[in-house]
């Protein structure tokens, strides 16, 4: 590495220890129109983690190019340090710029040369834009625990609209489908208490996520326009939900969230990414489906706040499914000192037979209007 100066910062980073990273309600979010033009004025020569399309859209508001670019297409740690490695220029900052492998990858690369951070996610798609910590990854496998991962918390997030609004609509609602998607963990618990045997304290913590879940679902349409797009209120309302997600996690052993533990799985058994926050709901919907608890309210909340979830929406063929089923149920089974050891899809695996049953309620009301 050719950089480096390290400037003053009050920020945290490094290659391990990611559980020192702050709290996602600790992180400053700058919303606004044009800040990222009138911001990366003041900028030092910096390294940008990105994708083509989103260094593209973002560089008619950049005051200057970034000093060096790189194109992230996978967190596989390796890959992700000989990227950095390879970067041949002097940086005083780095940028993630994009979505959320583009900010993960950003955490590693600040952290790695030990400079400041800033964020400027072009889509509000999941939780990693509020996050320090980012997964330490073998391929698609990920590794270690958080005490192991590398971590650097960012000067603030820089939430341009110009640029947010620009993208595809789904790419920003995909962000409450990575909050709803803790809807697996209450579907869990219900199923296993119905409410009779809970203590008083297991209760509240279901109740207060439900509310926290309504109030968005109930919000969320209210910041659309008369044609039913995204304003730049809708874009406050994901990125600030994301934010307040954590705070309002249950961590109940009854209520583990296998919602990731899927994603994780799809992706891995297929080689191939989806969209964060679509894939994490498409496995909330699997589970609450499988626990029977209520999973046509959680499709239709889903509708209301423009998640996709759809497998023919999200391009995941029934044999994808499956092969991702399949891996999830492997790993749940092996992995008892997982939190989602406990989910129901380890204790009662999906069949063949019930797989075709899931296939069907998944694909019963494709509505090719509202799910185009
Ligand atoms: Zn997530």
């Amino acid at each position: 590495v050719t950089a480096v100066e390290i400037p003053v910062t009050g920020k945290g980073r490094g290659l391990s220890g990611s559980s020192r990273a702050l709290p996602a309600e600790e992180i400053e979010i700058r919303f606004g129109h044009g800040l990222l033009a009138e911001e990366s004025a003041t900028w030092p020569p910096y390294l940008v983690a990105t994708s083509p399309s989103a260094y593209r859209a973002a560089l008619p508001h950049l005051a200057t190019p970034a000093a060096a670019v790189i194109y992230v297409e996978s967190l596989d740690s390796k890959t992700l340090r000989a990227a950095i490695e390879t970067a041949a220029c002097q940086w005083k900052l780095v940028v993630g710029l994009g979505g959320g492998m583009a900010v993960d990858a950003a955490k590693y690369f600040a952290a790695f040369s030990d400079v400041p951070l800033v964020q400027v996610p072009t889509i509000v798609s999941t939780g990693a834009i509020v996050h320090g910590y980012c997964g330490s990854y073998e391929g698609r496998r990920l590794v270690g625990d958080r005490d192991r991962w590398a971590w650097a918390d960012c000067e603030h997030v820089l939430l341009d609209y110009e640029l947010v609004l620009q993208a595809p609509p789904h790419l920003n609602t995909a962000g409450l489908g990575d909050v709803l998607c803790e809807y697996s963990g209450i579907a869990e618990w219900r199923s296993r208490n119905h409410q009779t045997h809970a203590g008083r304290t297991e209760l509240a913590e279901i109740v207060q996520l439900e509310a926290f879940h309504r109030s968005i679902i109930s919000a969320f349409p209210r910041t659309l326009d008369p044609q039913g797009a995204l304003t730049e209120a809708s874009i406050c309302l994901i990125a600030e939900s994301l934010q307040a997600r954590d705070a309002h996690r249950v961590s109940l052993p009854c209520a583990p969230n296998a919602d990731h533990a899927f994603l994780l799985a799809l992706e891995q058994a297929n080689d191939r990414s989806w969209i964060h926050g679509e894939a994490v709901a498409l496995g909330a919907l699997i589970v609450s489906w499988h626990c029977d608890e209520a999973p046509t309210q959680l499709a239709s909340d889903l509708d209301t706040c423009q998640v996709r979830w759809c497998p023919g929406q999200l391009s995941i063929s029934k044999e994808q499914l499956w092969n991702g089923i399949s891996l999830l149920t492997k790993q749940l089974r092996d992995a008892p000192d997982a939190h989602e050891h406990a989910s129901l899809l380890h204790r009662r695996p999906l069949t063949a037979n019930r797989f075709e049953q899931l296939w069907s309620f998944l694909n019963q009301d494709a509505d090719p209007e509202s799910r185009g």
